[in-house]
């Protein structure tokens, strides 16, 4: 039996195991079994390979995906550029090749709700995911600036720096922070939402709960608003066209 599986650390909660598990019911795939590689620290990567027979390929999730590079053999060429990994392909022979699927499931979803005014996006946050959006939106030719709690190079504005005036002209804002996530629903990224018009796209990656307090303000200005849901199930599906289970 083949294998597949999700790296990750504290991941019983995991979207993929069930989302594999109904595709694998749906679509009568009989010959590959997915689970949960729940690690405590990178370095047991290399034996969780070399003791899991029939191994195919994995998704990388929080806190694996950048650490996880310097023990693949090859990355393809987008990963590379993204300096992210969220899905490897195991090899006939035995190599670990890194993929980034993230990139393509944020662009696949976010593209049939954009129109001609959407030329420049904010990115909230800084970490594995922001870097993964920010080469979406290159490839869409929206240009984009990173908002961080902290100034640092390659970071355009903290959040005591967002004005109306910028608001208004980044007119697709993306949640790329982990606040808001169930179960602490209470929380939001700290923006001057009163500032959000309809002409405004709000992107949040969160997608447990389906509406976010970041969502639920944009909504109220008439935004339209989207959550991390399909960018999850495209990338899966990438991930899954990549692994070549036959
Ligand atoms: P991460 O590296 O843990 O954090 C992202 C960034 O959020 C941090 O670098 C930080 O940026 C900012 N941040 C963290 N705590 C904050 C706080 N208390 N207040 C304000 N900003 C804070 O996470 P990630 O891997 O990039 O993922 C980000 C989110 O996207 C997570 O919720 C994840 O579940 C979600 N995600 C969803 C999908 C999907 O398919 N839907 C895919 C990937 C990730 P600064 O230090 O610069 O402020």
């Amino acid at each position: 039996m083949n294998k597949l599986g999700l790296l990750g650390k504290n991941i019983s909660y995991s979207f993929s195991k069930s989302y594999f598990k109904d595709k694998f019911e749906n679509e009568q795939i009989d010959n590959v079994s997915y689970e949960n590689f729940d690690i405590e620290t990178i370095e047991l990567f290399p034996s969780l390979i070399k003791n899991t027979k029939n191994l195919k390929g994995l998704n990388v999730t929080i806190p694996y995906k950048e650490s996880v590079i310097p023990f693949l053999d090859e990355l393809d060429d987008k990963a590379k550029e993204i300096g992210a990994v969220n899905t490897i392909r195991i090899t006939k022979k035995s190599k670990l090749i890194g993929y980034n699927t993230d990139y393509y499931g944020f662009k696949k979803s976010l593209t049939p709700f954009l129109k001609n005014h959407h030329k420049q996006a904010l990115i909230l946050g800084t970490g594995g995911a922001s870097k993964a959006i920010a080469y979406s939106l290159k490839q869409l030719n929206i240009k984009y600036c990173f908002v961080s709690r902290t100034a640092k190079k390659g970071v355009e504005f903290t959040y005591n720096t967002l004005t109306k005036d910028v608001i208004n002209q980044y007119q697709i804002i993306i949640n790329c922070t982990p606040l808001g996530t169930s179960p602490n629903v209470d929380l939001y990224p700290n923006i001057p939402y009163d500032a959000i018009t309809s002409n405004h796209i709000l992107y949040d990656l969160i997608y447990n709960p389906a509406e976010t307090k970041f969502l639920k303000q944009g909504k109220q200005q008439h935004a339209t608003t989207i959550n991390g849901l399909n960018m999850l199930k495209f990338q899966a599906e990438k991930a899954w066209s990549i692994w070549k289970i036959d």
